[in-house]
């Protein structure tokens, strides 16, 4: 980096600079395993820098024998520019949180080669032929195994990273390793919860089409408080690690295989952000499809794949969470010594199933929530962006827009995932 003071709370800041494509060969050559995968000499390698996202640097780096992907974080916003810093130790919490990831769904995560503190770069496996899924989503591409991958995804990282796996000092412990990625969290504290709720220089959306709606929304006191209360159990509600980001944009596939990449937003928080978040995601591709319809193909045949999609995804993450609670509930809370007897069994079957009810309320409340920043915030959805016709994808939008209400205003009485799914259906018929 040129001119700018780059702070690292794990090493001092001494020896950050961004990468460039000359200076990535010599810092990968200097790692045996590294230089061992991509093979031949450095001077052969081609390097490509990829980064579409929004804060980081990513290449891309072939040799003769492989490829590795190298992911270095910016001191700054990328998408907004240097006038907006933000530390580059996230590296250090996304590399933790791959390892969390790891040690329960290796296979769903990328391999891991070498975490450099001192550059805030990971170098981790290529993920080729891989695509991001929201792109396979917008061509309209079925992924058949998508649905039990994030539902397994979710369970095993929620579940052995709570209470209810972990003893409390243990949790502990992680809990404050991930208290320090606060500036992460001030992003999505202030871009999901508090912006698209009041006048904000970064807010956009389709204008002049959704200034009507976009307003209502800042003068709906009951929505306010609504996002409000999302908000407090965000910032509040230490329940399990979080990816933190764990959207469309964050998951890559083949029709095979599932990964789920980029955690740089991970802490303890309320297990429902996560599983909310893959569902908004679902929610505003089923949305977009009435953008995507062609005169061959009205898409309606994959907007009930979606559903189909989050139905199972829900289902599954049930079945696995309380499969996993049931087997190996070995945390400091629940302990499974008090509920012994036949009426203990039972009692705490039946509370199982109520916390499960609850997390589905939570999850459906951050759905909503996730829906309305993408299209009244800062950062939108390449879903919605890539319809051309405004008054189209503004049609979409505003139907993706009074789901999202309902869903953070009236999440207690939307008791099943199935009724959620005839809730959105009912919105994309109803709705102008
Ligand atoms: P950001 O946090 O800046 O959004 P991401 O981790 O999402 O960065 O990566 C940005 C892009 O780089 C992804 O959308 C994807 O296209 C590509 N990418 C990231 N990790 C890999 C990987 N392991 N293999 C292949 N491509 C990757
Ligand atoms: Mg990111």
């Amino acid at each position: 980096m040129t001119g700018m003071a780059v702070r690292n709370r794990f090493t001092g800041g001494a020896g950050y600079a961004s990468l460039t494509e000359q200076t990535i060969r010599a810092f990968l050559e200097s790692n045996p395993e590294v230089s061992k995968a991509l093979g031949g000499r450095s001077q052969g390698w081609s390097v490509r820098e990829v980064g579409d996202g929004n804060l980081n640097l990513v290449f891309v780096v072939k040799g003769p024998v492989g490829g590795v992907c190298v992911k270095q974080a910016l001191p700054y916003v990328r998408l907004v520019g240097e006038s907006w810093p933000l530390p580059i130790d996230r590296a250090h919490f996304e590399h933790e949180a791959l390892k969390a990831e790891a040690a329960v769904v290796s296979d769903l995560v990328p391999k891991i080669y070498v975490f450099d503190k001192v550059r805030a770069a990971i170098v981790m496996e290529l993920l080729e032929p891989h695509i991001i899924l929201r792109k396979g989503l917008i061509q309209g591409i079925r992924y058949p195994k998508l649905a039990d991958d994030i539902a397994r995804f979710a369970a095993q990282t929620l579940f052995s990273t709570s209470d209810l796996a972990l003893p409390a000092g243990k949790k502990r412990e992680q809990q404050s390793m991930f208290s320090l990625n606060t500036e992460l969290c001030r992003i999505t504290e202030d871009l999901v919860f508090t912006d698209p709720y009041r006048i904000a220089e970064l807010n956009r959306w389709t204008s002049p089409q959704l200034d009507h709606i976009a307003a209502e929304f800042r003068e709906d006191a009951p929505l306010k408080i609504a996002v409000q209360e999302l908000k407090w159990m965000f910032l509040s509600r230490g329940e399990a690690l979080l990816h933190g980001d764990l959207h469309t944009g964050s998951i890559m596939v083949t029709s095979e295989e599932t990964r789920v990449i980029d955690p740089e937003f991970a802490f303890y928080g309320p297990m429902g952000f996560d599983l909310g978040a893959f569902m908004a995601n679902l929610l505003l591709s089923y949305y977009s499809q009435d953008g995507h319809a062609t005169a061959g193909d009205d898409r309606s045949d994959y907007q009930r794949w979606l559903l189909d999609t989050l139905e199972m995804f829900w289902g599954r993450f049930e079945t696995r969470f309380l499969e996993l609670w049931r087997q190996a509930g070995t945390g400091d809370a629940f302990v499974s010594g008090l509920f012994e007897d036949e009426a203990g069994r039972r009692a705490l079957e039946a509370y199982r199933v109520r916390f499960m009810a609850r997390l589905l309320q939570d999850s459906i409340g951050f759905t909503g929530a996730k829906m309305a920043r993408r299209i009244l915030g800062l950062a939108h959805v390449e879903d919605m962006e890539s319809i051309k016709n405004t008054d189209v994808r503004a049609r979409c939008e505003r139907r993706a827009l009074i789901l999202a209400r309902q869903l953070m205003v009236g999440r207690s009485s939307i008791s099943s995932i199935a009724a959620l799914r005839q809730f959105a259906e009912t919105c994309r018929k109803d709705a102008l």
